[in-house]
């Protein structure tokens, strides 16, 4: 069942509990508790233990939440987070060095260092569609650079939500870390506090919420949002592996459910038919003729999702659109591999983000012109390109705006944490991952060392015209 169709538990967490909440961690970060390499170290060792220890509940819950596949929900939640959480370890000490810089003639003699210092206490809200993830993920940033954090998972995946609750609880040191579990009351509750970085990951909506709330105290704010990533395809390529990643980019992403899944594709008129064949072709030797009881791909979240998505179908501007897929299971949330070719511009689709298993495809004479489409449309988080042309794939490069590009795959450059991960413009502000992850939770603090020689005489008052000669 949708998780909108359970009764809401009581809201007993209110600005009250809040304020005392932020208050108690205060004091365990004002108490420095949280500063030391040690104690970084040590919470993400035990955030590591708790991932190894309760896989088969983290994917158990994956499953309740949303049918998640149980290869997926290990590849895209528990590997993605065992190595996030290994690589800080490898590299934190490193990290938290502070960076000694050069100094200017003016400043003579001194030496100079950028010393990297925990923010104090944060809020980490995170969103339903990788609940494990993207929960842990930005927590694991907050702990290496030395906070204390508040996690609020997101109360449409609430198995995840408790499971995180529970095992954070046991294995976290509770004077830091804690899990706030509830919905808009308890959010808008936390959000009335004053915190030292809020981390949000979600729509742009809320997002907006989040920023007038920080403003209020001036908080510093990331925003991990979304957008409507494009997929070029040039007719040069490896036809099958092109179709197949962006199988794997599109409902091989919890089934379309992803920030940085294919939201739509832009081809040209003439090869629009062959990459469709192979689309074909390869969905269903990937989820055979009846997607609908297929175990390998995810159910839509819940019934205000599905219904959001279904929406985007009615719609009369896409009407005979369809060239593969289009059956739904209301019962059980279940949305077909949904291939439209030739969609209008101005249809539904194309003005939202689909965040679910439709795949427009949208054709034009000339792939240059899908550079204009993409600049004409909101920044996205992520943009795609097939293509063996070293000068369309640098003009991509030169002239596509998004959060992140990727040339000859779809979605895989969020496994590489020496990239920064984030979006820019409507897709969001502020990064992470590996050693962005560390920064986004750092106070970059910068300091000068001088000494009592050399004490120039030419800044001292009475401003004589003989000093001003020597400037
Ligand atoms: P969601 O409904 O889980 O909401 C996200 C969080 O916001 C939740 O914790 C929720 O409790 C809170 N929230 C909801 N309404 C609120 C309100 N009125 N006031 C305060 N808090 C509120 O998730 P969603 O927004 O449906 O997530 C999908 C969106 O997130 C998509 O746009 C997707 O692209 C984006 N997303 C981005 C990333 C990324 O890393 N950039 C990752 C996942 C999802």
């Amino acid at each position: 069942m949708a998780s909108e169709d359970k009764k809401p538990k009581a809201a007993c967490f209110d600005g009250e509990a809040a304020r005392s909440l932020v208050t108690e961690l205060r004091k365990t970060f004002d108490a420095g508790k949280t500063k030391s390499y040690e104690w970084r170290v040590s919470q993400l060792k035990s955030l590591l233990k708790l991932t190894k220890d309760h896989e088969n509940d983290i994917i158990e819950a994956l499953r309740t939440d949303l049918s998640k596949p149980v290869l997926e929900a290990f590849v895209s939640e528990i590997a993605m987070l065992k190595s996030s959480c290994e690589f800080t370890l490898k590299q934190l000490k490193r990290w938290m060095v502070p960076e000694k810089v050069k100094t200017s003639i003016t400043t003579f003699p001194s030496s100079a260092e950028i010393v990297p210092e925990p923010l104090g206490v944060v809020l980490v809200i995170s969103a339903w569609n990788y609940p494990f993830l993207l929960s842990l993920d930005p927590v694991i940033g907050a702990i290496a650079a030395g906070n204390a954090v508040v996690l609020k998972p997101s109360e449409i995946a609430p198995a995840t939500s408790s499971l995180l609750a529970k095992l954070l609880g046991e294995y976290m040191d509770r004077s830091a870390v804690k899990v706030i579990e509830g919905a808009v009351p308890e959010t808008s509750a936390l959000l009335e506090q004053k915190w030292d970085k809020i981390f949000y990951t979600g729509n742009g909506k809320v997002g907006r919420i989040v920023l007038a709330a920080a403003a209020k105290h001036l908080t510093p704010v990331d925003l991990e949002l979304g957008g409507k990533c494009p997929v070029i395809v040039d007719s040069n390529i490896n036809l099958i592996v092109t179709a197949r990643r962006i199988i794997a980019g599109k409902w091989g992403m919890n089934n379309g459910q992803a920030c940085i899944s294919a939201d739509h594709i832009i081809t040209t008129k003439d090869f629009a038919p062959k990459l469709i064949d192979a689309l074909k072709v390869e969905l269903v030797k990937f989820y055979g003729n009846e997607p609908l009881v297929s175990e390998d791909l995810s159910r839509i979240v819940s019934s205000n999702h599905f219904a959001r998505v279904t929406k985007l179908l009615d719609d009369d501007k896409v009407a005979g659109k369809i060239v593969h897929g289009g059956q739904n299971d209301q019962n059980n949330l279940k949305i077909a591999p949904t291939i439209l070719l030739d969609v209008p511009e101005d249809c539904l689709m194309m003005n939202e983000e689909i965040f679910g298993p439709l795949l427009p495809i949208v054709t034009v004479n000339n792939l240059e012109d899908s550079f204009k489409i993409i600049n004409s449309r909101e920044k996205p988080l992520a943009a795609y390109i097939f293509t063996t042309n070293k000068r369309l794939k640098e003009a991509f490069v030169k002239n596509v705006s998004a959060g992140g590009l990727l040339i000859n795959d779809v979605a895989l450059h969020i496994a590489n944490p020496y990239l920064p991960f984030g979006g820019v413009g409507e897709s969001g502000m502020g990064s992470y991952h590996g050693r962005f992850s560390f920064d986004t939770f750092t106070h970059k603090k910068a300091v000068l060392y001088r000494s009592f020689a050399g004490d120039a005489s030419a800044r001292y008052p009475p401003y004589t015209p003989g000093k001003l000669k020597l400037l």
